[in-house]
């Protein structure tokens, strides 16, 4: 086989390849899942029974103490669910309040004549002196 064809599958096969790695680099990230979606999917289907059951019960399906029972279980459940919602909220607010801001640039310094030094030294290069690991 002639090596220049070889050479020129290996440079197709390698331009295809860093055309794929690219665009796999550039697509969007997937949009988070918000971890209360469950929820809101509940208190949503919590509303439809409500509306239902208030349905129900002006086709006079219900009698009125089945009604006001069914109901007060359901907006029960939906205290709970809109609870849960709130506390998920402030389980999530907490880590971004408590953000550590952006570390300083450690520096060393002699502890005995304060010279500062961009690299980490065993002995001061001003005074000769041992240097800690101390900031
Ligand atoms: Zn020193």
């Amino acid at each position: 086989m002639d090596p220049s064809l070889i050479f020129g599958a290996l440079l197709g096969a390698g331009m295809i390849g860093f055309l794929l790695f690219i665009r796999f680099k550039d697509l969007p990230k997937p949009a988070p899942v918000s971890p209360f979606l469950h929820l809101e999917e509940r208190k949503a289907s919590i509303y439809e029974n409500l509306r239902d059951l208030q349905f129900e019960y002006r086709l006079d399906k219900l009698s009125d103490r089945d009604y006001q029972a069914s109901k007060l279980q359901l907006q029960k459940e939906l205290a709970h669910v809109m609870a849960e919602i709130d506390r998920v909220k402030a389980e999530l607010g907490q880590p971004l309040k408590v953000a550590p801001p952006p570390a300083p640039k450690k520096k060393n310094v002699c502890g005995s004549c304060g010279a500062e030094f961009e690299k980490a030294l065993k002995f001061c290069g001003e005074c000769g002196k041992p240097m800690g690991q101390t900031s």
